[in-house]
């Protein structure tokens, strides 16, 4: 079944994603939000994480999971001394990604109302909102809403006078971006090294301090308050079964303007750009490849990637991934080489350290990028790289070592001659020279 693959502007949840309005609280509450939250929340907490089961919200985090299952894992009844508790995911750091800083910066109080919304869901009593520790603006952004909120009466004791007491905190972190790793958050948050730990256990059976948690990306939260309101149909009839709702694309490199906007998913990737963001730089012959969701899923290049559907589903039948959805465009000027080399070195510097896969691989898969990248390799070396990558991918103790791996594993799956054939020139180079 495919739902609205392109939206309108009544359709947008996030009404104020560019700033042109004031992000506090009157001006919220004129956009609509916090309209009667009590009256939502008298819905009950199973009805609700009902309702977001059937709108089909899948994490906006990257992985896709979806939420109103993940909510579903919470205990029903906390044991005393064992509170439930909500972590929301604000340390939005992977390249290529900038939505959840234009929630916090200009819709701020979408999130407070979903974290209240969300809390109430799942029955914690508190829920902590980890913000990447190089936001500084959205973090002033964030706290003032939540004392708003506070002041207001929204949340905190009788939370929006539904008698439910809900306290949300707001925690900065230090700028790793491991910490944006649902696990490592846990342990930074906790007040250790943001180290990642091994799932299972998820945090749901135990998490925060050991207790029952649900960490949550800020799009996903911030779009709750519109599902309850506007309901489960709605939200389910944009996009194709199994990929609905609508998505932030953050749309980067080189198109003509470069965009953040709210789409309906499984809008077609040639749509996208040609509405949003201008159109690719030097029209569409000119167009290379494209990572569509962010560093750590595979590029797609351009032939396979123009008439694609932009979903989970879509993008993974073509060997790469929806991610965050962001969108990294490149023309036929780009060193494709040299940019996935940059992502390699990117996942060395930002590894933890603590599994060998990962610690080993990322170094010596950026080394052996390098060398691909000026030719200085044998041909050999490109399989012997591959077959690297493969050791890596799963054999860690979190994501970053596939997110390492994968972009490796795409070029070379699609561009395999353009290193060829800088192996044969740099070998020809040497020939040269030699006689
Ligand atoms: P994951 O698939 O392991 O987990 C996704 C979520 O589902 C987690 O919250 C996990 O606890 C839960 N889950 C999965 N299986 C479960 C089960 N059996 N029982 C209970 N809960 C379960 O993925 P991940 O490691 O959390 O995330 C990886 C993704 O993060 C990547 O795909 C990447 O796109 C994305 N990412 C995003 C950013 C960003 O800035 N937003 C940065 C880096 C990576
Ligand atoms: Fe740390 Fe890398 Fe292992 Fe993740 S995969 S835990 S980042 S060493």
């Amino acid at each position: 079944m495919v739902g609205i693959t392109s939206l309108t502007d009544k359709d947008r949840i996030f009404t104020n994603l560019y700033g042109f309005q004031s992000p506090e609280l009157k001006a919220a509450q004129a956009r609509g939000d916090w309209d009667k939250t009590a009256e939502l929340m008298k819905l009950g907490q199973d009805k609700i994480i009902d309702i977001v089961k059937e709108s089909g919200l899948r994490g906006r985090g990257g992985a896709g999971f979806p939420t109103g299952m993940k909510w579903s894992f919470m205990p029903k009844e906390p044991t005393p001394g064992r509170p439930n508790f909500l972590v929301i995911n604000a340390d939005e750091s992977e390249p290529g990604s900038c939505k959840d800083r234009e929630i916090l910066r200009h819709d701020p109080h979408k999130l407070v109302e979903g974290a209240l919304l969300a809390g109430f869901a799942m029955r914690a009593r508190a829920g902590y909102i980890y913000v990447r520790g190089e936001f500084i603006v959205e973090t002033e952004a964030l706290r003032k809403a939540v004392a708003e909120a506070y002041a207001a009466g929204l949340i905190g004791k009788n939370a929006a006078g539904s008698g439910y007491d809900f306290d949300l905190f707001v925690h900065r972190g230090a700028g790793a971006y491991i910490c944006g790793e649902e696990t490592a958050m846990l342990e930074s948050l906790e007040g250790k090294p943001g180290k990642p730990r091994l799932k299972p256990p998820f945090p749901a059976g135990a998490g925060l301090y050991g207790c029952p948690t649900t960490v949550n990306n800020v799009e996903s939260i911030a779009v709750v308050p519109t599902i309850l309101r506007r309901g489960a149909e709605w939200f389910k009839s944009f996009g194709r079964e199994g990929n609905a709702g609508t998505k932030l694309f953050q749309i980067s490199g080189h198109v003509n303007k470069p965009t953040v906007v709210e789409e309906a998913m499984s809008i077609p990737f040639r749509e996208l750009i040609d509405k949003h963001a201008g159109g690719i730089r030097g029209g569409w012959d000119n167009l290379l490849a494209v990572i569509p969701g962010g560093s750590s899923v595979p590029l797609v290049p351009a032939a396979e990637i123009a008439d694609a559907p932009m979903d989970f589903d879509g993008l993974k039948a073509l060997g790469s991934g929806l991610g965050t959805a962001a969108v990294i465009v490149m023309d036929k000027s780009t060193d494709i080489v040299r940019a996935i080399s940059r992502i390699s070195y990117f996942y060395k510097h930002e590894s933890c350290g603590q599994c060998t896969p990962c610690r080993e691989g990322t170094g010596w898969m950026w080394r052996v990028m390098e060398k691909l990248r000026t030719g200085d390799a044998h041909v050999s070396t490109i399989d012997q790289l591959y077959d690297v990558t493969k050791q890596v991918e799963g054999h860690t103790i979190c994501a970053l070592g596939d997110a390492a791996a994968w972009p490796i594993q795409g070029l070379i799956r699609h561009f395999r001659p353009e290193l060829e054939r800088r192996i044969a020139e740099r070998h020809g180079h040497i020939a040269e020279a030699a006689e």
